[in-house]
C-alpha cells in the first residue's frame, strides 16, 4: 500500500485547489476523481462563475473571496491560464427589498451593508442610473441596483485545470477514473480504498461535491442536499456589441421574495454567436448525482425564457445556443462547511458549494492545505463547522431552513 501525508478525493474547484496548495506546500499529496476533471457532472462546469467582494451570503466569506482573487492572479502567472476577469458586476432587486438568496434573507441589503463594512468599492443605483449606465437590462422602476467594479467571473473549467497542471508541477500525484470506495481511519490516519487500490495517508481531504454525501456516515450525508440546476445560453440580437464584456458586467437579478426568483448571467465572451449564459436556481427535489437528469429539455429552456429572461434581458431570444444541467449540494443554512470529521480527526469534509463556493475555491483550498500542515489556517473556518449543523440549535433535524 502506497502512503501519502494526503489524500484529496475529487479534484473539482475545491479538491484541485487543495491538492494545488498541498504540492505547493511540500506535501506528499495524492489526488483521486471517479472522473477526469475538469469535467461536467460535477458542480465545477459550465465556463464560468460570478464573483463579487460584498458577500450578501455573509461577512465571514469577504476574505476567502479577497484572498482567492490574489491567489488567481498568482495561478495565472504560473500556468499561463487567463482566469479571473473582473468585468464589473450589478445585484438588481426590488426596492423594497426584502428578497432572499443563498440564506440571506435580504441579499441585496446585505450586499451593500457588508460592501459597506469592509470597504469594497461599490455604487448604489436606482432605476434610472441603472437604465442609463445599463441599456441592455430592462429595468423597471421598481428595481434599485448595486455595482461593484471589482466584480466579474472566473473562468471555471480552466481554473481547475490549471491547478491540477501546477499540482503536479509541484509534485501531486494524480490518478483519474478511479473511484474513491471509502476512506477508513488506520492508526493515526487514514487507509482510502478505491476500485483500484488502497492508499495510506495522514490526511484525507473529502472534496466529492455532489457525491459527498454517499462517501461520509449517512448522519452527516444527510445533512448535504443536491439540487440540479441549469443554465442557458440564449441566443439573441447581441451585434450591438452590449453584451460583450468590456461593456456588460456580470449580474444577479432578483425578481421576486424567494430564494428560486431569481437569475444571474454574464457578458457574450464568446461573442455574439455564443449567446448569453443565464442561470436560475432550483430547490425543489433533491436529486442525486448518479441518477439526475443530465439533458436539459427543450420545455425547460422555454420556461426560463418566460420566468426569467421575457422583458428583462429585452435583445435575447426563446432559443438557447446551448443549455448544461450543474448540481448544488446545499447545506441547511446555505454555508459552507470545511471541518474535521467529528470522529476521525484524519478526514477534512469539505464542501464549500451550497451555490455559491467558486469564487472562494482557491483560498478554502489554501486553507485546507493549511490544516493538514500546521493543525490551523490564516483564514478563519471556524464558521464553516460542521458543529452548526449537528448541534441541538443547528439545522440537521432541528428547523433549518432547508
Ligand atoms: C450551475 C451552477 C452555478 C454556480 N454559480 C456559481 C457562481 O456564479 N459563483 C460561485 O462562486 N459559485 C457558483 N457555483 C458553485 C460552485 O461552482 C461550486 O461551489 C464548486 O464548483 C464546487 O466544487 P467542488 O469541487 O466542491 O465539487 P465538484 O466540482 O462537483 O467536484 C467534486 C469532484 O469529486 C469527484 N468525486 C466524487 N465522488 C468521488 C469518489 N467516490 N471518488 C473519487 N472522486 C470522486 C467528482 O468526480 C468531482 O470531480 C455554481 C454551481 C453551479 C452548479
Amino acid at each position: 500500500m502506497q502512503g501519502y501525508e494526503a489524500v484529496v478525493v475529487g479534484l473539482g474547484a475545491t479538491g484541485s485547489a487543495a491538492v494545488y496548495q498541498l504540492a505547493q506546500a511540500g506535501v506528499r499529496v495524492l489526488g483521486i476523481d471517479r472522473l477526469a476533471p475538469p469535467h461536467t457532472y460535477g458542480s465545477s462546469h459550465g465556463d464560468t462563475r460570478i464573483t463579487r467582494l460584498a458577500i450578501g451570503e455573509g461577512d465571514v466569506y469577504v476574505p476567502f473571496v479577497r484572498r482567492s482573487h490574489e491567489l488567481w492572479r498568482e495561478i495565472e502567472v504560473d500556468s499561463g491560464a487567463g482566469l479571473l476577469h473582473q468585468v464589473g458586476g450589478v445585484v438588481i432587486s426590488p426596492v423594497a427589498g426584502g428578497a432572499a438568496m443563498h440564506g440571506s434573507d435580504d441579499f441585496f441589503s446585505a450586499t451593500v451593508d457588508i460592501a459597506r463594512r469592509h470597504g469594497v468599492d461599490h455604487e448604489v443605483l436606482d432605476a434610472g442610473q441603472l437604465a442609463d449606465r445599463f441599456p441592455q437590462f430592462g429595468v423597471g422602476a421598481e428595481h434599485a441596483g448595486y455595482f461593484e467594479p471589482d466584480a466579474g467571473f472566473v473562468m471555471a473549467e480552466a481554473a481547475v485545470r490549471a491547478q491540477l497542471d501546477l499540482a503536479v508541477r509541484h509534485g501531486a500525484q494524480l490518478r483519474r477514473d478511479e473511484r474513491v470506495l471509502d476512506v477508513l481511519p488506520s492508526g493515526d490516519g487514514v487507509v482510502v480504498r478505491t476500485d483500484r487500490g488502497r492508499y495510506g495517508a495522514g490526511t484525507a481531504v473529502l472534496a466529492a461535491g455532489p457525491w459527498l454525501p454517499e462517501l461520509i456516515d449517512p448522519d452527516l450525508g444527510g445533512l448535504f442536499t443536491v439540487y440540479r440546476q441549469v443554465v442557458n445560453w440564449f441566443a439573441g440580437d447581441l451585434a450591438d456589441g452590449s453584451f460583450e464584456p468590456d461593456r456588460c458586467p456580470v449580474f444577479i437579478w432578483q425578481f421576486g421574495p424567494g430564494e428560486e426568483d431569481v437569475c444571474y448571467g454574464f457578458p457574450a465572451i464568446d461573442g455574439p454567436g455564443g449567446g448569453v449564459k443565464v442561470g436560475t436556481e432550483h430547490y425543489g427535489s433533491p436529486v442525486t448525482p448518479d441518477t439526475v437528469r443530465r439533458e436539459v429539455l427543450p420545455s425547460e429552456v422555454e420556461q426560463t425564457y418566460h420566468r426569467c429572461v421575457a422583458g428583462r434581458l429585452p435583445a435575447l431570444r426563446a432559443a438557447a445556443v446551448r443549455s448544461v444541467s450543474c448540481l448544488y449540494t446545499v447545506t441547511p443554512d446555505f454555508g459552507f462547511v470545511v471541518d474535521r470529521h467529528p470522529l476521525h480527526h484524519g478526514v477534512i469534509v469539505a464542501s464549500p458549494c451550497s451555490g455559491h463556493g467558486f469564487k472562494h475555491s482557491a483560498a478554502v483550498g489554501e486553507s485546507i492545505a493549511q490544516l493538514v500542515t500546521t493543525g490551523t489556517s490564516t483564514l478563519d473556518l471556524s464558521p464553516f463547522a460542521l458543529g452548526r449543523l449537528t448541534s441541538p440549535a443547528g439545522g440537521s433535524g432541528s428547523g433549518g431552513r432547508r
